[in-house]
């Protein structure tokens, strides 16, 4: 039986992990009296005719029905004939932009304490395209494709995001200096953007320097867009300065509104079934699936219960060198809702 007063948004709990972290989630919703219902969908076990995937047809039109959903990890199962879960996401929901950000958790140290930046990485194209083929023997050819719409329709997003979120700076990332064409359409289209946003700095960086500057000084950045394999390893990076894939969200924006939040991390096989995952990839990611549907008191009040719970230090799960379980640890969030 449906209500009417909640909200519908679907959910993919995922293989591995991705279930107990779901839970987690569910239970932390609960307790926080968030308006949302979940309709639940699975990966099935066989190849969906209709959409060449693991996938069914009518997962795919819950999301789009709902235009909001939180996805936990997929593990594509190995075999010929059939698109992998997340590319037949990506293409099927057309989301073009996925959106990270990363900021220093109070409380687990790492070697920086004042990360603050996003991660906005095209998601639709580049050398993502899938067009490989050999040429002759011993030769073959990949087709990094850049196009104008998904380089403008990237950059609007970033610059928008940054406009919304009271940032002050977008870096486009590239090396347009070597990749002459596509990542100089790519500069091209960020720098139409910028002009419309005066207000929002905006400058190029190359993607050499990035790295380094990044692992120098991560609070020189604040918003960073940049083309789709450049946004894949940059993005991990920045995982990387905060602690890891277990503690960082994402959130898929694609065409018509939709919100696909995930988080970041695989299916971990090595401790699925063990109550050991660290939920809080999969929570902060709901938190941003809140903000996208503008309840921010909810937003706000489960991202503090989160971040007192890490900054405590007195729960850490097995990725953060602890022994919590993940009961534990959601149970200790729920007591600082
Ligand atoms: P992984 O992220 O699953 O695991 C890497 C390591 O990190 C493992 O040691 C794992 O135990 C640990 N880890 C990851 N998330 C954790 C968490 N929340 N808490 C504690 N520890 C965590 O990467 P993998 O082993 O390369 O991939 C496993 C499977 O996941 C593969 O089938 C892969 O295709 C799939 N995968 C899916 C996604 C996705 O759905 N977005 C992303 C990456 C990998």
């Amino acid at each position: 039986e449906s209500n009417s007063n909640l909200i519908r948004a679907t959910l993919f709990p995922g293989d591995g992990i991705g279930p107990e972290i779901a839970e987690s989630v569910r239970q932390i919703f609960k307790v926080a009296e968030v308006p949302i219902e979940w309709e639940e969908h699975y990966v099935g076990k066989e190849i969906d005719p209709r959409t060449n995937s693991f996938l069914t047809w009518e997962s795919l039109e819950s999301v789009r029905r709902n235009k909001v959903g939180l996805k936990g990890p997929m593990a594509t199962p190995i075999g010929k004939g059939h698109r992998s879960l997340n590319l037949t996401l990506r293409k099927e929901l057309n989301l073009y932009a996925n959106v990270r950000p990363c900021y220093s958790l109070p409380g687990y140290k790492t070697r920086y304490d004042d990360v603050n930046l996003i991660t906005i990485r095209e998601n639709t194209e580049g050398e993502y395209s899938g067009l490989e083929h050999q040429v002759v023997r011993g030769v073959v050819e990949s087709l990094k494709i850049i196009t104008r719409q998904a380089s403008l329709r990237v950059a609007e997003y970033a610059f928008h995001y940054a406009k919304t979120h009271g940032r002050e700076r977008v870096s486009a990332i590239h090396k347009a200096n070597i990749m002459q064409k596509t990542d100089g359409l790519f500069l091209k289209c960020c720098r139409e953007v910028a002009e419309k946003y005066p207000e929002i700095k905006y400058e190029e960086v190359v993607i050499d320097n990035c790295c380094m500057m990044l692992v120098k000084n991560p609070a020189l950045f604040d918003v960073l867009v940049m083309p789709n394999l450049y946004g894949d390893i940059i993005s991990d990076l920045c995982a990387g300065l905060i602690g890891g894939l277990g503690l960082t969200p994402s959130c898929n924006i694609g065409e018509g509104g939709i919100a696909l939040a995930e988080a970041v991390h695989g299916s971990a096989p090595d401790i699925a079934g063990k109550n050991l995952a660290n939920p809080t990839a999969l929570l902060l990611s709901s938190v941003s699936m809140l903000r996208h549907l503008e309840l921010h008191d909810k937003a706000d009040r489960i991202q503090d219960a989160i971040l007192k719970t890490i900054a405590e230090g007195k729960y850490r799960t097995c990725d953060l060198g602890g022994t919590t379980s993940t009961t534990e640890f959601t149970n200790a969030i729920c007591d600082h809702l």
